[in-house]
């Protein structure tokens, strides 16, 4: 190593403790150069979405902050990302850049060549895993094969130990003799032109403090009641660090040393809860791994016979369930807190992915796509996830005959109605019994509720018996491809 500077290219990992990449950095002993480069077009057609664009604005402006507490600055470039590295390099008289590894298809393309040029410049080009427990290649059957079945897989996670303990954040970082120009972070673009984010602003504090402080609240008190209320919307139950882990804001091997001792001084009921609490981060693992080993997965099912399912094509309905207008009040309550603050719980999640899919037959592809724009936690692996579980083409997915019943999950996970009361105001009068399919209460209990069909309130746009019906014909066909 000479002693020129070296670059820590940053990417999702926008945070100073627990960073591989920049312990490596202080421990060479030179100057470090932080950098962070917007190149969204290097990452199509998955370039970061609106809401996840809001976030990484307040993310950088948070980082930027924490690294002049530290003496240093977080330069700003725009793309195309190899010739900034190149101008950089020759501005600062670097011989070294540093980052964390990144697992979405276009990204792993890119880094592959950024790092065959550098090397090629004679330019030591390091990736470290700052994201993930398991890096995706280090986990395997028996025979070798990626895991497609999340049990063996957790299992086979857990037989690998303990993940290392997280490292400290820096008190301070070496600072170049000469500070190389940069952007301004308004230079980036990434607020939307009208301002649709007081929602967001309300409901999140992007950056590694505002990580601590969610991690903090979980630790106190929820994480102690995870199993029970992590299916209920209408309770803080759950940590909502999505946004955060996938921002890297804070890493998981952070938050999995944190629920572990927190549970170990509780002990009894404690434990369960964590182990609760610790599959959720594994199946972030097992996302990222599916990812990683079946990359045409964000745009295509992994089981091959779901390409012949026959999709409905109807875009009023969908333009309905984007505005939380479909007159199934959960679906209904979900879709509006996604609009409204960037997020929706897991079973809201559920839920309207199910009734898109099973009940209107609109492509998974269209919501995972809607799921991209407007989800601050927007993320390639857990997205496609999630969505191909839903709708039951995925890898150990739900099964395609077994169709949530908005009504009943309502009533199931939001028994009191204070979710659907929260998002769907024009339903809040209405007694907890009707609450959930109002379209089935009796005319007088909707009229001394004020609630009016078609009026103040939208009648459902199918009916779910009926749906179900036409969903399970769908699947016929889909099944007669495997034969
Ligand atoms: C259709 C659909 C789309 C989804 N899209 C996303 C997405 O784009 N980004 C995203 O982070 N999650 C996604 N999820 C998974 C899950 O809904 C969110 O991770 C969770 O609601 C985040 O809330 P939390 O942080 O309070 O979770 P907690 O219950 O506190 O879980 C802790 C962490 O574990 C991870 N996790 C939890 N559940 C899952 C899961 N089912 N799959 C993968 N990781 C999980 C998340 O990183 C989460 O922050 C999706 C789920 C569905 C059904």
């Amino acid at each position: 190593m000479s002693g020129g500077p070296i670059i820590l290219w940053f990417r999702n990992d926008l945070r100073v403790a627990d960073h591989p990449a920049l312990r490596a950095a202080m421990d060479a002993g030179v100057p470090v150069v932080p950098v962070f480069i917007w190149a969204p077009e290097e990452e199509a057609p998955w370039a970061p979405g609106a809401a996840s664009r809001w976030w990484l604005h307040h993310s950088l402006e948070a980082l930027a902050r924490s690294l002049e507490r530290k003496g240093s600055r977080l330069i700003l470039r725009r793309g195309p990302t190899l010739s900034s590295l190149r101008k950089l390099i020759k501005e600062t008289g670097a011989r070294s850049v540093f980052w964390s590894r990144r697992y979405e298809p276009a990204v792993i393309a890119r880094d592959k060549k950024v790092k065959a040029a550098l090397k090629a410049d004679g330019i030591e080009a390091r990736s470290f895993n700052a994201n993930l427990l398991h890096e995706p290649w280090t986990v395997a059957t028996r025979k070798g094969d990626p895991y497609q079945v999340f049990t063996p897989y957790w299992k086979a996670c857990l037989a690998g130990g303990e993940p290392e303990a997280p490292l400290p954040a820096p008190r301070s970082l070496p600072a170049p003799a000469r500070w190389p120009t940069s952007h301004g972070l308004g230079d980036l673009d990434l607020l939307p032109r009208i301002d649709w984010a007081e929602g967001l602003r309300e409901a999140w504090s992007p950056g590694e403090a505002g990580a601590d402080a969610e991690l903090r609240r979980f630790l106190a008190e929820p994480l102690r009641q995870y199993p029970e209320d992590r299916d209920r919307p209408d309770r803080l139950g759950t940590s909502r660090l999505s946004p955060h882990l996938h921002f890297g804001e804070v890493s998981p091997r952070t938050v999995w040393e944190a629920a572990r001792d927190r549970a170990e001084a509780e002990g009894g009921a404690w434990g369960k809860a964590d182990e609760s609490w610790r599959r959720q981060l594994v199946w972030r693992e097992f996302a990222h791994h599916l990812l990683f080993h079946f990359p045409h997965t964000p745009d295509r099912p992994l089981r091959p016979e779901f390409k012949a399912f026959p999709w409905s094509r109807d875009a009023a309905a969908f333009r309905a369930w984007r505005r939380g207008r479909t007159g199934v009040p959960l679906v209904d309550a979900g879709m509006r807190e996604l609009w409204a603050t960037g997020w929706m719980h897991n079973r809201a999640r559920m839920v309207v992915a199910s009734y898109l899919v099973k009940d209107l037959l609109i492509p998974w592809t269209e919501g995972a796509r809607w799921f991209w724009d407007t989800l601050v936690d927007a993320d390639l692996a857990n997205n496609t996830l999630g969505w191909q579980w839903t709708a039951g083409c995925g890898a150990d997915a739900a099964p395609f005959f077994r169709i949530f019943n908005p009504y009943t999950q309502g009533a199931r996970f939001d028994p009191d109605g204070a979710y659907v009361r929260r998002w769907v105001p024009e339903l809040a009068d209405l007694d907890t019994r009707h609450l959930h399919a109002p379209h089935e209460a009796p005319p007088d209990i909707r009229e001394a509720a004020n609630v009016r069909l078609g009026e103040t309130y939208p009648e459902p746009l199918v009916d779910h018996a009926l749906a179900r019906d036409e969903a399970l014909a769908a699947y016929e066909i889909v099944r007669s491809q495997r034969h």
